[in-house]
């Protein structure tokens, strides 16, 4: 019988034979052919292999179109898409908030939420695209618009000066995604608060706003913050911004007020006019300090009872400047010497700083021994009155109604350079005062001033009684009395 060169298989296709010679037959992977030809067969014959083979082919397939995809997305983001961040440290940060609120605004008188679609519809041929997307675009707006979006509220509170209040509710993205269409171009603003993060100079949260666009509209960027500065600039003009501390930081409190003209207070004869001439002389002078190494700020004290008129003419005095004012209250907790002079020393651009009834947070602190909410010290307010000032110089106004109690160290030249004591309503005060609000009325105003003779009188407590006899001059005149009834008791 002829050898058989190879095992007796059933099916002799599955392993042909190789045309050498069956003793120096070796299969490529160098493997027996014997176990190769039995796994091949075992594998081949068997359902469950074949099929267990297929599905990982199919997941490795899957897996590598996932991440393929996921890498083109990526790279397709980063060519196609352009994207800003505002921290919340950043000034445009509150400019872009207002900026999304009077689009609110405007978009809630048309019945929509955030978006002021119109803008979208009324720029977007200035994009360039064909009108068929801009019609698209426009009617995307609108169904977006029509859908209520995450808002938050930023409530506006203004006491007039008659004490009346009013409120406005500003709604102003709120933490999440938003998209809005400016210029035709579609923008997601996404703002987010990190809870574990802090501004460590106001100890709030540290958010920021995300805003992502394509790469083709991203000159949108800049004009969408020109435009929310200049809103806010414009809001600004013409008025006074009053700045509070928050932290170690300005912030300004409420809306800009309106400016009030000097004229409208009425101090005795040559006060206002020495403090005016005194300012505008040492705001122009920075390169006769510089040359001279004089550090380049000035103090001021007006001293004198209350209602005198000595906030109002500070107010007025910036107004005249068109400096803005920060108010800082010295006796206000968590006020540390660090941060007083850190607050003095960062200044805002064009302001003047104004230290209220500068005797009180001292007095305060000698009559209690504990629980002193300020901690600022006496020696730590002198140090700051005396650190460097900014380029642009410093002008600090202090007040005080009991210049007695305050320490001649505080006072002295270099802090405080000229003083002036605004007192209680002159007879040439009361004439003018009289005059302002009743025009025309001089035999009128000489008997007012005539029984008024002898008298104390503030200032303020005139502007109250002429408010009440608004219009009736004559009444005005004939109760005097009333001035008394609620006049102070000092
Ligand atoms: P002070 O700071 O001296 O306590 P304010 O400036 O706060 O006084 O004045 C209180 C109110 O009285 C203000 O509404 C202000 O308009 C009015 N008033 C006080 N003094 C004058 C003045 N000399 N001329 C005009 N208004 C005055």
């Amino acid at each position: 019988t002829p050898a058989q060169p190879y095992p007796s298989s059933p099916d002799r296709s599955v392993q042909p034979p190789s045309s050498s010679s069956p003793s120096n037959s070796t299969s490529p992977t160098g493997a027996d052919p014997k176990q190769e030809g039995f796994f091949q067969s075992v594998i081949g014959s068997n359902p469950y292999f074949s099929a267990g083979f297929g599905l990982m082919a199919v997941g490795a397939g899957l897996t590598i179109l996932r991440q393929g995809t996921m890498a083109g997305a990526s790279l397709l983001r980063r060519q196609m898409l352009v994207t800003l961040e505002i921290p919340s440290k950043d000034k445009s940060y509150l400019w872009f908030l207002h900026w999304m609120s009077s689009q609110s605004r405007s978009a809630a008188m048309t019945g929509s939420s955030t978006i002021k679609a119109g803008e979208a519809v009324k720029t977007a041929s200035t994009t360039g695209r064909p009108g068929l997307l801009n019609r698209w675009s426009d009617r995307l707006a609108n169904r977006i618009n029509k859908r209520s979006q995450f808002l938050a509220v930023q409530t506006e509170f203004k006491q007039h000066d008659n004490g009346s209040v009013s409120t406005r509710f500003n709604l102003v993205p709120g933490n999440g995604k938003h998209l809005i269409c400016y210029r035709g171009a579609w923008i997601q603003v996404e703002r987010t608060r990190d809870a574990k993060m802090m501004d460590l100079s106001t100890g709030a949260p540290w958010e920021t706003v995300t805003l992502t666009t394509l790469s083709s509209d991203r000159h949108v960027f800049s004009e969408l913050l020109q435009e929310a500065q200049k809103m806010a600039l414009m809001n600004q003009e013409g008025k006074t911004v009053i700045y509070t501390s928050w932290g170690a930081e300005w912030r300004p409190f409420g809306q800009p007020r309106k400016r009030r003209l000097l004229q409208s207070v009425i101090l005795a004869d040559g006060i206002g006019e020495r403090v005016v001439r005194d300012v505008k002389e040492f705001v122009k002078n920075e390169k006769w300090y510089d040359d001279r190494g004089i550090p380049y700020r000035r103090g001021y004290l007006l001293y004198g009872p209350p209602g005198s008129g000595k906030t109002s003419f500070i107010q007025a005095l910036a107004g005249e400047l068109e400096y803005n004012i920060c108010i800082l209250n010295l006796s206000e907790r968590g006020l540390t010497n660090d941060r007083l002079n850190h607050l003095l020393t960062n200044l805002p651009e064009r302001s003047i700083m104004l230290l209220e009834d500068i005797d009180a947070a001292f007095a305060k602190r000698e009559k209690t021994q504990e629980g002193f909410q300020s901690m600022v010290t006496f020696s730590g307010l002198l140090n700051a009155l005396d650190g460097v000032a900014s380029s642009e110089g410093r002008i600090i106004f202090m007040t005080t109604n009991h210049v007695e109690s305050l320490d001649p160290a505080l006072i002295r030249p270099g802090r405080v350079d000229l003083r002036e004591y605004v007192g209680d309503a002159t007879p040439s005060q009361i004439e003018k005062m009289f005059k302002r609000f009743y025009d025309d009325h001089e035999e009128l105003a000489q008997r007012f001033v005539k029984s008024l003779e002898g008298h104390k009188v503030s200032t303020a407590a005139l502007q109250g009684h002429f408010v009440h006899f608004k219009d009736r001059p004559e009444e005005a005149c004939e109760n005097v009395g009333y001035l008394f009834i609620k006049d102070r008791v000092d």
